[in-house]
């Protein structure tokens, strides 16, 4: 019986289909000194599927804090033991970032809200910010505003929202013991919707959360079966006031694995480097995954820690030979 890599080479590499559950788990379980190969394999998937083109993404936060929802990673719950206030973002500002975004060559601009799903509050501020973005920015805009409605659906597209993030989070099994108040099922819902709608689809999730490794891989196959156009891939940073403050960060081997593991489940997706991705890789490991199959990374603030800023990100796709991803080829 050939290798899992083996496997892979053909399957993935030569045929474009992504691994099956259990193979993805394989990877995840591969030793210390398989890691170079396996990173190489996924990077070499990367280009032949997806090409050398980084997409570059700005995300800006329209309502920080204040959730209702109680996902043990997350800084922006309200129901945790020290909670945030919900803060706003006014318009002007909101068009700013889309400014900024747009001048370090992003192609996208994601307007994010800490909220279980959208009220009429919200989705009139998303209107109004989308009209006034479009009069003096040319960006894709995306949105990620958490579970929908039938006719929120409707609106967000013909508002022109050019993809909808909503993440699972984690595979299945595993979301009831991370969040209580809603879910997986729900989430899943919105993502059918969001994709019947024409939107494209962008869901991923943390890595980290406590679960294991089997779950990870059912994680990979679960967004294998929704096949999104992007998948961001988190690793938790354990937030200070959230139930998860105390658990360790992933070990970076095991990031870097689930990265390349990701890849050879996903091999035509964009596969975006998201949040706690310095505090568990570090530069270099930040370089390997770029060199291990992820195609795309977001400048600028993260939604509640700062990431790298924008000009180092850049330089090092510069230094790698990587190119920005043009607006006119996503149109
Ligand atoms: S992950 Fe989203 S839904 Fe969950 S608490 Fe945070 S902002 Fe709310």
């Amino acid at each position: 019986m050939p290798d899992v890599l083996d496997r892979a080479r053909s399957q993935v590499l030569e045929g474009g289909t992504g691994l099956s559950e259990a193979d993805v788990l394989e990877v995840l379980r591969l030793p210390d000194e398989r890691l170079p190969e396996a990173l190489q394999l996924a990077h070499e998937v990367r280009m032949r599927w997806c090409g050398p083109e980084v997409e570059v993404e700005g995300i800006v936060s329209l309502k920080t804090g204040g959730c209702p929802e109680d996902c043990h990673f997350c800084s922006q719950s309200g129901v945790f033991a020290s909670p945030v206030r919900s803060v706003w973002l006014d318009i002007p500002s909101l068009v700013e970032a889309a400014k900024q975004t747009a001048a370090t060559g992003a192609t996208e601009f994601c307007i994010v809200a800490a909220v279980r799903g959208p009220d009429e509050r919200l989705m009139a501020q998303v209107r109004a910010g989308i009209a006034a973005i479009r009069a003096e920015v040319d960006i894709n805009i995306a949105a990620s505003l958490g579970i929908l409605t039938p006719e929120q659906v409707d609106e967000l597209v013909q508002l022109g929202v050019h993809r909808y993030n909503h993440n699972l989070e984690t595979a299945r099994s595993y979301f009831p013991q991370v969040v209580t108040t809603h879910t997986w099922d729900e989430r899943w819902e919105t993502l059918q919707m969001v994709r019947e709608s024409g939107m494209e689809v962008c869901c991923g999730g943390i890595l980290g959360l406590g679960e294991t490794v089997a779950q990870r891989a059912e994680f990979a196959s679960q967004l294998a079966e929704l096949q999104p156009h992007e998948v961001p891939l988190n690793f938790l940073n354990p937030r200070p006031g959230t139930p998860l403050a105390d658990r360790d960060v992933l070990d970076a081997k095991d990031a870097l694995r689930a990265i390349a593991a990701f890849r050879l489940a996903l091999p035509r997706t964009i596969l975006r480097y998201a949040g706690g991705r310095e505090i568990t890789l570090g530069d270099l490991g930040t370089r390997g995954g770029l060199l291990g199959g992820i195609n795309a990374v977001i400048v600028g603030n993260y939604l509640t820690t700062l990431g790298r800023p924008a000009a180092a990100a850049l330089a090092l796709l510069d230094e790698l030979k990587m190119p920005v991803k043009a607006l006119s080829a996503t149109l």
